[in-house]
């Protein structure tokens, strides 16, 4: 029988760190520090496996498979508190929380002060000699359970809590403004109240009995693992469904005890730049969820975090003291205790940890550990100081770099220039790096409204997460760097500013009021997520600056990989910074890009209208120069690495216009009439251009183009051996699906190359392959292997013909595909392995067995994936090719894959 429920307490736990798949994240660590003798409230965990069973098979034959555990494991807890669930003199108080196997914040729910009733509010108020507490206690229970089990959650944004509008009543009755400016009296009248609307609004009374209660809580944790914003999230960071949460079970303990109780949140190091500086925020006489709400500014653990914080606002030293002191100063012992903890973990678990605590009463309790979410830049700063501090070794600091989060130290920041004269509007704190410039929308499901928008928000919630996602920047008034805007926008990799106490938002105005000037929706701002300095209008980027340890992390990638990596590149620009990146040569040159630009597209255009091969010779003679330029640069870029060219793909059709009024510049710069031209446009026109006369398609019908194609290769890399480069071409050929198609267009290459040879007394090594791209192609890969010197996977092409998924027609039903479960995720950005990978396998192994020295790499998109990446070195590939942004990001994931298929 299935074990469902792991115990946790006094020093002793049945689970431990190894187990976050079945406990969560949350569940394993409560386990693993109990196991290390961190004080830690004693609790249970319900596996994810039970939420899996809920999930299929529902409640009630889940709950009786498991109900028996749970009340043993409950009697547990009540023997080490000495409580006792119910009680009217000691009352047993747990809370519910939720708990994934990684960290999805905010996004599933979480009651606290579960266990409270008429009668052991009571118990609690006798327990404590404080009823004022009690009484509080009891009223964020009824809402924190009504909102989430009764559902009693305010569904639009215009609407508000019915429990924040009863509270803001009794206090605008009672005069006051703050909630701790209500008595007991008062609090007693808001339970009163608060059943009220619970009877109004369910019909029922508020459930008064604790094991109910604990069921109906248990419920709503497994429940909110199918959310919308869970869902969405799940999307988003491609978290499979079938993982499921676990639900933590554990005693509360208070932080709002009064003046030596408080909650915090803390990071061993400084999850936004990498610092190795332990730092946080608390607030005194708080409960649970206020410092991660932003509700309250909250203040700095440290001493130094403290006199940092308050540089950036403008907070005096007395202020500060006196009104935003920080824990060092506050509470000095139960500090000194707290930090000792934070070094413990971070020795423990060799990373960075993301603390949760309580103070209660001076007693310091751990509420949570893990490994904390960082920005790419503390990503790649943490791992090599681990490894200097000769904590982990360079294998161990290597995989703990998430390869796609690379990509946010590649990402522009503001020129000084544009800094000089920018009009600074306010400061807030640096939440998570980068600049981002955009128009200014208040509301997240609005954020589309603009291509670039910054969403302003007085605070963000989990609602916001889609909105937050499309917004260039997020821009918020209150909340700390442990806020969930700043939380889930470093995670997204997203530009944020937090907490920019100054600005004064007005939803219904849609308007941004800072220092007397007025901003309103759709005005441009502007964000450095670095510094938390915002200014107005937008400001001119520049390319980001790498750090050495980005260059040490490229070493160590450098060192431990199997694969290597070259870029798809069209232009000797981007050949260069690919080169800058660390590319091994080019894996994909799409020659059709080239003909785009100014006096080539018309060379192009009298190419295809000609009527004749000599009309198309004579205008192929006219793209032959500006080619020729270009493979120069490029090889040029590349010396010393293979460059693979590939020749014409796209329809023809493309390159024609398609308004008359081009048509007509057309036909008169080509001597025809207007309908002539529309005539041709007419004739090119395909139904199905994807599956109609393209690739080498196009090259066997009009084999000038190959031959125009191949003499420019051959005499730009000619050109370029002379000035004493190392130049390796490769010549490829497009959508291959039978042997012949890639013979025809061999001879036409090598006859072509010969002949060049000839008039130049000169001569290249070369090599000719073919992209494999059409499923056909992958069956029989052996007989094309015989005369193929290489074979590059076309991912984008593989994908839409293998899954019969047309490329340009997918966004139609892909996203309700993903979003119903149909599929996990986009398979044109991540390689499906069970289709299309079977496929890319079969085609490998054909081909090496009639060529053991083909050589084999891929270009399509998933070339800078990680995951794909880590699919094509397990099937043997030789390189990947992708973007030039994306280069260091395929290094990192293709040493990643080596160290972990060792
Ligand atoms: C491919 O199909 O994967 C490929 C690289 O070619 P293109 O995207 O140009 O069709
Ligand atoms: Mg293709």
């Amino acid at each position: 029988m299935s074990k469902y429920i792991y115990t946790f307490g006094d020093g002793k736990a049945e689970g431990s760190a190894a187990m976050k798949n079945l406990l969560g994240g949350k569940g394993s660590g409560l386990a693993e520090m109990n196991l290390i003798g961190i004080p830690v409230p004693p609790g249970f965990t319900i596996t994810t496996e039970a939420c899996n069973l809920y999930t299929k098979n529902g409640a009630e034959s889940t709950f009786a498979l498991i109900k028996a555990d749970v009340e043993q494991a409950l009697h547990q807890v009540e023997e080490l508190t000495k409580m006792e669930f119910g009680s009217a003199e000691n009352p047993l108080l747990v809370s519910v929380r939720s708990g994934a196997r990684v960290s999805m914040p905010g996004m599933m729910d979480t009651i606290l002060n579960l266990g409270l009733n008429d009668v052991s509010v009571e118990g609690l108020s006798k327990r404590t000699n404080n009823p004022r507490f009690a009484w509080d206690s009891y009223r964020r229970f009824i809402q924190m359970f009504s909102d989430i089990v009764l559902d009693m959650k305010p569904t639009t944004k215009e609407d508000i809590d019915p429990f924040e509008e009863i509270i803001e009543s009794v206090k605008h009755a009672k005069g006051v403004k703050q909630d701790t400016e209500l008595d007991v009296e008062d609090l007693k009248s808001l339970v009163v109240k608060y059943k009220e609307a619970v009877k109004a609004k369910t019909g029922n009374d508020f459930p008064q009995e604790p094991q109910q209660q604990l069921w109906r809580a248990i419920q709503a944790v497994f429940d909110s693992w199918n959310n919308d914003r869970a869902k969405y999230y799940r999307i988003l960071n491609k978290i499979p469904e079938d993982w499921g949460t676990a639900v933590n079970v554990q005693a509360m303990v208070f932080g709002n005890m009064g003046n030596t109780s408080a909650t915090g949140v803390g990071f061993t190091r400084d999850a936004s730049t990498g610092e190795n500086i332990f730092n946080g925020e608390y607030l005194i006489n708080a409960q649970g969820e206020d410092v991660v709400a932003g509700i309250r500014t909250p203040q700095q653990i440290t001493l130094i975090g403290s006199k940092r914080w308050a540089e950036s606002q403008g907070v005096q030293e007395d202020v500060r003291k006196t009104q935003f002191p920080s824990l060092e100063e506050s509470l000095p012992e139960t500090y000194l205790e707290l930090k000792n903890v934070q070094e413990k973990l971070e020795q423990h678990f060799k990373d960075m940890q993301d603390i949760e605590f309580t103070i209660q009463n001076g007693k310091l309790w751990l509420l949570q550990c893990r490994n904390g979410k960082r920005t790419g830049a503390a990503m790649v700063q943490i791992a090599c100081d681990l490894f200097r501090e000769g904590k982990i070794d360079e294998k161990t600091a290597l995989k703990r770099i998430e390869p796609n989060k690379l990509d946010e130290l590649l990402h522009p920041i503001f020129t000084p220039e544009a800094l000089k004269t920018a009009k600074f509007v306010a400061k807030g704190l640096p939440a998570s790096p980068g600049a981002a410039s955009g128009q200014i929308v208040f509301f997240a499901d609005e954020a589309k409204k603009f291509a670039q928008s910054i969403l302003v928000r007085i605070e963000t919630s989990p609602e916001d997460l889609e909105g937050m996602n499309i917004a260039r920047g997020i821009l918020t008034a209150r909340g700390g760097m442990t806020s969930h805007a700043a939380v889930v926008a470093r995670g997204m990799g997203k530009c944020c500013v937090c907490g920019a106490g100054a600005l004064n938002i007005n939803y219904k105005q849609r308007t941004l009021e800072v220092g007397g000037k007025v901003y309103a929706e759709g005005d441009w701002i502007s964000l450095n997520g670095s510094t938390g300095d915002v200014f107005e209008g937008k400001l001119q980027t520049q390319e980001a600056q790498l750090s050495g340890d980005f260059g040490l992390i490229m070493d160590w990638a450098e060192k431990y990989t199997r694969m290597y990596v070259r870029t798809n590149a069209d232009t000797p620009k981007d050949a260069q910074v690919a080169r800058k990146f660390g590319a091994k040569g080019i894996g994909l040159t799409r020659t059709e890009h080239m003909f785009f630009e100014g006096e080539r597209i018309k060379a192009m255009r009298e190419m295809i209208l000609a009527s004749d091969l000599a009309g198309r010779q004579l205008a192929l003679a006219k793209l032959l120069p500006f080619q020729r330029t270009d493979f120069e640069g490029i090889f040029e870029a590349m010396n010393g690495y293979g460059v693979t060219i590939r020749l014409l793909d796209p329809p023809l059709h493309e390159f024609v216009p398609h308004e008359t009024a081009q048509q007509q510049e057309l036909a008169q710069e080509m001597g025809l009439t207007l309908e002539q031209v529309k005539q041709k446009v007419h004739e090119l026109a395909e139904f199905n251009p994807m599956l109609g006369h393209r690739g080498c398609r196009l090259g066997i019908t009009y084999p000038e183009i190959t031959e125009m194609q191949t003499r420019a290769i051959i005499e730009a890399a000619l050109n370029i051996k002379a000035k004493g480069l190392d130049v390796k071409p490769e010549i490829m050929v497009p959508l291959v699906g039978n042997v012949n198609e890639l013979e025809h267009q061999l001879k036409v290459v090598r006859k072509t190359a010969d002949t060049v040879f000839k008039e130049r007394n000169d001569t290249i090594h070369y090599l000719v392959g073919t992209m494999i791209e059409v499923p056909r192609a992958c069956l029989v890969a052996d007989s094309i292997g015989q005369i193929a010197e290489f074979f590059s996977f076309g991912t984008n092409d593989l994908t839409q013909m293998t899954l019969g998924f047309s490329r340009d027609d997918a966004g139609k039903f892909l996203p309700y595909y993903i979003n119903n479960g149909i599929l996990k995720v986009d398979p044109f950005q991540v390689l499906d392995r069970q289709g299309v990978g079977k496929m890319v396998e079969l085609a490998v192994k054909n081909g090496k067995s009639t060529n053991p020295n083909l050589k084999v790499g891929i270009c399509g998109e998933h070339g800078g994936e990680p995951s794909s990446v880590e699919f094509f070195h397990i099937v043997g590939l030789d390189y990947v090719s992708c973007s030039p942004f994306r280069v260091p990001i395929a290094r990192v994931a293709a040493a990643i894959a080596n160290l972990t298929h060792a």
